[in-house]
């Protein structure tokens, strides 16, 4: 049987791709690893933040929808993305995340210290320190040392309304072990227990209110596939048990397939290849806006309906949008 290797990406929602920008490169120190479009909406931005190569397991995505107005995280969706730092680079980030992320609080998990923040607009975030991150590519040229950078995604939280279905989907069907439970927190660890964002932690809470997708909050998440036969493997295992999973769409730096789990949580299987490489040299990645072939003949008119990423004058970001209660935020 094969099994899920780890988080491949995940993709949030942001009113403003300026600000996402400011926070993600200056605030975490992810490297924009690759802009270009959303191929559904090619007049919109898709931002893609990773470690210096965009290694499958730090990658996290972007749909800036300019002035979209704010969602509200709960059952049926990722209520939390968590990273990995370096156990000893935890102080750092307390004083740092103090002054420019919003909602700082910090606590405990599993035996670990948890950082838990959002980013300007409401997403809630998470900073878990490890004695041994994940080893990621750090970026050199961005604005943290090497010793405090991020390593990837720890993991990320859903919060569903009951188990049982999830827990098959994730360990009878994916092949993840469930390896801890406190309260109603369980967590699950994909194969791959050496690649960042191997864990999984579903809260179950069957009062949450649904989650409303807008500003703030999670869109999808995607877990990794080695190969394209892998991938079709997958599609073929999740038809027989009845989920609906679409044809492979072609995303240029990978490709997917999509499926909703219990409660319509939507998750993704993506191929670790062709990578970030494929269109542009390592050294540049990020720096200019990349289409698919099939946009480039309207490229004069995309990149004058997109708002600037890096404007000359910035407005400064100085309010931290309140956001909707989460459990996953009030319960490490
Ligand atoms: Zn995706």
């Amino acid at each position: 049987m094969n099994h899920i290797s780890a988080i491949h990406h995940i993709t949030a929602i942001t009113p403003s791709a300026t600000e996402n920008l400011a926070f993600y490169e200056n605030v975490l120190g992810l490297r924009l690893v690759k802009q270009t479009v959303n191929f559904d909406d090619p007049y919109t931005y898709h931002l893609y933040y990773g470690d210096a190569r965009g290694t499958p397991g730090t990658i996290l995505t972007f749909f800036p929808w300019e002035n979209l107005p704010q969602g509200r995280p709960g059952a049926g969706m990722v209520t939390a993305i968590a990273f990995a730092a370096p156990l000893r680079a935890m102080d750092f980030w307390n004083r740092r995340l103090r002054r420019l992320a919003c909602d700082l609080q910090s606590g405990e998990r599993f035996g670990d210290p948890v950082l838990r923040f959002t980013d300007p607009h409401g997403l809630p975030l998470e900073l878990i320190g490890q004695s041994e991150p994940a080893a990621t590519a750090h970026w050199h040229a961005g604005p943290i040392a090497a010793e405090h950078a991020i390593a990837g995604f720890h993991s990320a939280t859903a919060t569903l309304h009951h188990l049982t279905e999830s827990k098959t989907l994730f360990s009878s069907l994916l092949g993840m072990t469930l390896l801890k439970q406190s309260d109603n927190r369980y967590r699950f660890a994909s194969a791959d227990t050496r690649a960042p964002g191997h864990f999984w932690d579903v809260v179950i809470d069957p009062q949450a209110p649904p989650g409303q997708q807008g500003g703030g909050t999670v869109h999808h998440i995607a877990f990794r596939t080695a190969s394209d036969d892998d991938q079709l493997w997958w599609q073929s295992r999740l038809r027989t048990v009845g989920l609906g999973v679409t044809e492979v769409r072609d995303r240029k730096y990978f490709r997917s397939i999509y499926f909703n789990a219990p409660q319509r949580l939507l998750l993704e299987i993506a191929t670790d290849g062709p990578g970030f490489g494929v269109d542009e040299e390592e050294a540049i990645l990020g720096t200019r806006l990349r289409l698919p072939e099939s946009y480039e003949r309207m490229r004069p008119d995309i990149e004058r309906r997109l708002p600037p990423l890096r404007p000359t004058s910035p407005s400064p970001i100085d309010t931290c949008r309140p956001i909707a209660s989460t459990e996953a935020l009030s319960s490490a």
